[in-house]
């Protein structure tokens, strides 16, 4: 069926998941949570490797019509592979799902039943030699998702302002000794690959066994930087309300503290009507609900699933549904 795609049998009988193929994370709660239905339209904001994609367009015959994104051309190539056989339903363009609404209008997509957003950086770029995101192997410092953006994590790592270094490793690397780390970095300079970074942050930090590598959080900021992961959260959620059908579903699955910030705050205040701050006591601001939260409490992956993807252990998920305004 076309639900197996992507899918190999072992001779054993058993079948297992190419590794080039990201494991989608929270899959089923995923499709629940979207309530496909085959006339329905859905647009996935992170089609990535299709795992999340190739599971909407197998939930229901006839499958939906599914609108898939990725800043990430190969990526996108790899996702037209898995979904052969869904040509007929599916779309796929290369962008910047913070622009949404734009990339929907242009696909011919007037409005969504359901929008996906799954933030971050996919199994596949980890493990792509070349992509740079990775410490495990020597790679020129890169972390774009859009290749053909200009700013790499070269540039940032060895021409930022060490105060700006600091910053965003403080703020988006959640990383406590981040002074010592920018001042590592600026002295170290030039600083070509991954594992020369990751050598630098290690002698920065020194050598404590601790339970993650302790460069995980520096290259985790570096890359949220390069890609202005935030900001394109920030409007992809904005544009993604508004592209909505009344009863249409938004599900967002972060990875990061902040991410899951701004959506929890973004869901809690498009579910209010009066948005005004606290002192204000008549309405000034006439902001009116737009959304219904649908899980008030955050979804997480299963001790089960996060042995089975390591990828699911951060993983955070919030779904709001569209109201009729
Ligand atoms: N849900 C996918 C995996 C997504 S991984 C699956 O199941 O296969 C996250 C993907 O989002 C990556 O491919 C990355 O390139 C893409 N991405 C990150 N930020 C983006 C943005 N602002 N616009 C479009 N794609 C983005």
């Amino acid at each position: 069926s076309r639900a197996s795609r992507g899918v190999v049998p072992e001779p054993g009988g058993r079948s297992h998941q190419l590794t080039v193929f990201h494991t989608p994370v929270l899959g089923h709660e995923v499709v629940s949570a979207l309530a496909v239905r085959p006339e329905g339209t859905y647009v996935d904001c992170t089609v990535g490797e299709g795992g999340h994609a190739a599971m909407i367009l197998s939930a229901v015959e006839p499958p939906p019509r599914l609108l898939g994104i990725d800043l990430d051309a190969d990526a996108l190539r790899s996702a037209q592979a898995r979904l052969s056989g869904f040509e007929a339903e599916l779309s796929l363009v290369q962008g910047n799902y913070g622009d949404v609404g734009g990339l929907a209008a242009g696909a011919g997509f007037e409005a969504a039943d359901g929008i996906i957003i799954d933030a971050g950086v996919s199994s596949f770029q980890l493990e792509s030699p070349d992509r740079g995101f990775s410490f495990r192997r020597e790679e020129r410092l890169d972390m774009r998702f859009d290749r053909h953006q200009a700013r790499t994590a070269f540039d940032l790592v060895n021409r930022a302002p060490a105060p700006e270094l600091a910053e965003l490793i403080r703020s988006l690397g959640e990383e406590a000794r981040y002074r010592r780390i920018a001042s590592a970095i600026v002295a170290a300079r030039p600083i070509a690959t991954t594992t020369e970074l990751a050598a630098v942050v290690v002698g920065a930090l020194g050598g404590r066994h601790r339970r993650i590598h302790p460069a995980t959080r520096t290259f985790q900021a570096l890359r949220m930087s390069v890609n202005g992961e935030l900001d394109n959260l920030r409007s992809g959620l904005e544009q993604s309300s508004a592209l909505l059908a009344p009863g249409g579903r938004l599900v967002v699955i972060a990875y990061h503290s902040l991410e899951d910030r701004l959506v929890k705050r973004f869901m809690a205040a498009e579910s209010r009507d009066c948005i005004c701050p606290l002192e204000v006591t008549l309405c000034e601001c006439r902001h009116r609900a737009s959304l219904r939260r649908v899980n008030r409490k955050v979804m997480k992956a299963s001790q089960q699933e996060i042995m089975a993807n390591p990828r699911s252990r951060s993983a955070r998920m919030r779904v709001a549904e569209r109201l009729a305004v």
